[in-house]
């Protein structure tokens, strides 16, 4: 006899919820409910349109191979909008009283540790996974499941406020909670390890805190291009990295950029980097964006019209951190006025608080007025020749592009025919230069200025 179809989708849904990350399982698939059955057709509804569409295109060859698991008499699964639901989300309102409730969302309930500098905030729960951080989380896991052993060291490089931080601190956590305190993690920052050397040196209490960092056994060293370009700093923790390393504790740094592109780190610390395994992040694309305001909507306990959800997610592609700022900027919004956000004021929400020419300038555009001002062609920016008269152009229109548009190193490389390194010394030498050569800063408030009047 067939098992009750309730009980199991039931089942189905346990089995799913170990093969996806929690954060995805609990915002695509946690309120689904099997509504129908027939001949062979089961009908499993969905909050709301995004669920389910994402849940068709992503998951229904997952989940209907699960349900044959139980009923062979499956064939198909079809996924329909749970009216009701989405009927209570649009007229529900949200009230002034409910902004303490927010105010007090994120920070305020959570308390780093002392010991580990771990802030349980940065949890696995809350991660959301997708395509530009998959390999990151996969390593995680694995690492989370052996410490020490595998991935050692583990190196995970991104641009600003992609989640790096949240993904180190995440292991940290995890390894905390899965050995209750028989694997002792701690978290830094490479300012934090800098300072720490630095006032051990100054004190002479090099011993003490030597010890310190080596009588653990998962070390996270956050940030780790800062460290760069500081002798001391570097040589201990080249030790602390071997003492550890050789006693098999687990290592893992964060950059803003991978192990051969931190111009000034020494070449045994950067050859001890690559000898362990790297992930990248990138950045989100339109789905893990609906996804991650999705998470942060259910770790507030707070609820938005899709097409808002929509608004932002096609509108902020900066970072996670930008796409959180909006998402706060809109809830506040509401709690002051005490109705749903109307997609106008959310779209002026996003105008203010999101530095965006993008769709005003295109990268063309800059290379193109960068030629112009210096009386070459862009073709000159491209082409091989060292000579002056093109090096500062191109370097310019390098940190044009990443200034003004944010593009990726890689993508600013590929446009003026160089690789991603070239194109990261480019702007850095700008970036620092700009503050020293005032004739230098006076020639790219002018280009920028030819770039946006036109
Ligand atoms: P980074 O260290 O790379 O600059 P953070 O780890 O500080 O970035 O991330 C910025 C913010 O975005 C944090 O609040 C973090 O929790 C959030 N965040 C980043 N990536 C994710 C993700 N995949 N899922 C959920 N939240 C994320
Ligand atoms: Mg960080």
């Amino acid at each position: 006899m067939a098992m009750d179809p309730e009980r199991l989708w039931q089942l189905a849904l346990a089995e799913i919820e170990v093969q996806l990350s929690r954060a995805n399982f609990a915002t695509w698939l946690k309120n689904s409910r099997l509504v129908d059955k027939k001949e062979g057709v089961f009908v499993v509804s969905l909050p709301n349109n995004f669920a389910k569409e994402w849940v068709e295109n992503k998951y229904q060859k997952l989940l209907l191979g699960i349900v044959r698991g139980f009923d062979y008499s499956a064939k198909k699964i079809e996924f329909v909008v749970d009216g009701q639901n989405e009927a209570q989300l649009a007229s529900k309102k949200i009230s002034v009283a409910d902004l303490s409730r927010f105010e007090n969302r994120i920070d305020l309930d959570f308390r780093v540790d002392p010991e580990t500098n771990l802030n349980p905030r940065y949890s696995l729960r809350s991660f959301v996974v997708g395509a530009s951080n998959e390999l990151a989380y996969t390593a995680a896991t694995a690492i989370v499941r052996e410490v020490g052993t595998k991935y050692n060291p583990f190196f995970v490089y991104g641009g600003v406020g992609l989640g790096k931080t949240h993904l180190v601190q995440m292991i940290g956590n995890e390894i905390r909670a899965l050995y209750k305190g028989r694997v002792r993690p701690r978290y830094v920052s490479s300012e934090k390890f800098t300072s720490d050397i630095v006032w051990a040196i100054r004190n002479k209490r090099y011993e003490d805190v030597k010890k310190r960092y080596r009588d653990i056994d998962v070390l996270i060293i956050d940030d780790i291009q800062f460290i760069g370009g500081k002798e001391k700093t570097e040589e201990e923790f080249f030790h602390t990295f071997n003492a550890l390393y050789e006693n098999n504790k687990q290592i893992i740094i964060s950059s803003d950029r991978p192990p051969q592109s931190i111009p000034t780190l020494e070449e045994r610390l950067r050859s001890r980097f690559e000898g362990g395994l790297i992930a990248d992040i990138g950045y989100p694309e339109y789905e893990m964006r609906v996804a991650i305001i999705k998470a942060k909507l259910q770790d507030a306990k707070r609820e938005l019209r899709e097409e808002i959800i929509d608004l932002v997610a096609r509108k902020v592609k900066k970072n996670v951190r930008e796409i959180e700022g909006v998402l706060n900027k809109v809830l506040f919004y509401q709690d002051v006025r005490g109705v749903d956000v109307t997609e106008k004021t959310a779209s002026d929400i996003i105008e203010k608080s999101v530095k965006n020419f993008s769709r005003r300038v295109s990268d063309e555009h800059i290379l193109k007025t960068v030629a112009e001002f210096f009386g070459v062609s862009p073709g000159d920016l491209v082409t091989r020749g060292r000579k002056k008269e093109v090096v500062e152009p191109r370097q310019i229109a390098m940190y044009l592009l990443r200034d003004i548009l944010d593009m990726s190193y890689p993508y600013i490389g590929e446009k003026l025919g160089r690789d991603h390194t070239t194109a990261i010394h480019a702007v850095e030498k700008i970036n620092q230069e700009i503050n020293k050569n005032s004739s230098l800063n006076q020639k790219i408030i002018l280009i920028k200025e030819a770039i946006y009047k036109s």
